[in-house]
């Protein structure tokens, strides 16, 4: 199997698009064309994750953090990235991180969070705007059906929990082609007025090419009418973080344990407890202080994440617990989510990677250790 396809699986269960500017996602080293051998999934790209794909017969290494972050001026194995870049390149071995693409995910990081502590009613804490555009077309009445599901296999209409959404009105349209024109309905030079559909469809911003070549192929128009534009709304399944309610309220305490216990977490730090039951719990996995304010607004009574410092916790203010339950923690069942979802996908190409070649890591590359 080709890393290309490899990476188209990643793309639909990660689309690039929804990483934070800031990120670094994707494939990091290695060639789009290179045959893949086997794939390695782990948290961190570390040097002793390479010898281990190396062991394993293992090409691909798919890790959640991207392990070259903020570039490399020099690649001479001083430190702990160099040594892993080097170690990969050498033995060519590819990289692939999917990071925040998959924290914007519905079914990501978040969700995978909810699931381990079995929360219900799950929806996105900070929902992204800027992500979705709306094309306006106009064509015949015959070409309507065919037209709006192509705009719909393209990836258009997709609205929360439904598909094939779409807008219709009739109207006239009117034109008049020059010498050069070959109009549909009418001649050159006569003034047409032609009934039309419009159609009104929304999309997400990054699937704007397939939209506008399914629109052009699909079309019967010479110069086809079309208009795109951006839409403030938010996205309801493309954002960070997650809030969910617990099927039955728990005491504070009795909630902490049971999330130590669930996450594997060592330790959790909090703000103090309010003596009120838990029932509604915001997450968000990884370094989470920018969503306090977040979980406050949607009365949250805890948020659980990673990486607060001493004065975050104040901001908990008596209105929700805070608890920092350690930042690999928070994420430690991402790979496995990653492992799965390739399994399943893989399983559909012709000739397909064996399951017995997409492998979870072995290696803890949690670089926090507790007495
Ligand atoms: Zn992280």
């Amino acid at each position: 199997m080709k890393l290309s396809n490899i990476i188209s699986i990643l793309e639909e269960m990660a689309p690039i698009a929804y990483a934070e500017d800031f990120d670094n996602v994707g494939l990091l080293t290695g060639d789009t064309q290179q045959e893949i051998s086997g794939i390695l999934v782990c948290h961190d790209a570390l040097e002793t994750v390479v010898e281990e794909a190396i062991e394993n017969n293992c090409n691909l290494i798919v890790c959640f953090h991207p392990i070259i972050f903020s570039g490399l001026k020099k690649i001479t194995g001083k430190n702990y990235v160099e040594k892993a870049v080097i170690k990969s390149i050498r033995n060519d071995i590819a990289i692939y991180a999917v990071h925040t693409a998959l924290d914007n995910h519905k079914n990501g990081v978040n969700k995978i969070f909810c699931d381990a502590l079995g929360l219900i009613n799950t929806k996105i804490l900070i929902p992204k705007t800027n992500f979705i555009q709306k094309l306006i077309t106009y064509t015949i009445p015959e070409n309507a059906e065919k037209l709006r599901n192509a705009l719909f296999d393209a990836g258009a209409g997709k609205i929360g929990n439904y598909e094939d959404c779409s807008f219709n009105s009739q109207g006239i349209g009117t034109y008049m082609g020059n010498e050069n024109s070959n109009p549909e309905i009418g001649e050159r030079f006569e003034f047409v007025e032609a009934q039309e559909i419009k159609i009104e469809v929304t999309f997400e911003k990054h699937l704007q090419s397939k939209i506008i070549k399914a629109l052009f192929s699909n079309h019967v128009y010479e110069e086809i009418a079309y208009e795109i534009y951006d839409i403030q709304n938010t996205h309801q399944n493309i954002g960070l973080g997650m809030i969910g309610e617990l099927k039955e309220p728990m005491e504070e305490m009795d909630f902490l344990n049971f999330v130590k216990q669930k996450m594997d977490a060592n330790g959790i730090r909090h703000s103090s407890l309010l003596n009120k039951k838990i029932k509604k719990v915001a997450v968000l996995g990884g370094s989470g202080s920018f969503a306090i304010h977040a979980a406050k607004n949607q009365k949250a009574d805890i948020l659980l994440t990673a990486d607060l410092k001493y004065h975050d916790y104040y901001q908990a203010e008596k209105q929700l617990v805070l608890a920092d339950i350690g930042h690999f923690e928070s994420e430690r069942f991402t790979k496995n989510y990653i492992v799965d979802f390739l399994k399943e996908k893989i399983i559909n190409f012709a000739p397909a990677l064996p399951e017995s070649k997409i492998i979870l890591s072995k290696i803890n590359t949690n670089p926090v250790k507790y007495l």
